[in-house]
């Protein structure tokens, strides 16, 4: 059972990254209700660019850092 869940988390990610790699200037509204949001929304390091989940993320002046040495960094 859980080899499903395992799945099922690996194709939102999947999903999401696709998205987020195909994001459209406006979407309209989804046809799809069915569907619930991604669970953990992903965010990107002001930094270095890498892409993490928003619960690991540092919040620091409505930007997100990867970790804490790079929040002190600040964006590049
Ligand atoms: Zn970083």
């Amino acid at each position: 059972m859980s080899k499903y869940l395992l799945v099922t988390v690996v194709l939102l990610v999947a999903v999401a990254i696709w998205r987020h790699k195909h994001q459209r200037p406006a979407a309209p509204a989804r046809r799809t209700p069915a569907t619930p949001p991604t669970p953990v929304a992903m965010v990107r390091c002001a930094h270095c660019a890498v892409h993490l989940p928003q619960t690991d993320a540092v919040a620091h002046h409505g930007r997100y850092y990867c970790c804490a040495q790079h929040c002190a960094l600040g964006p590049r």
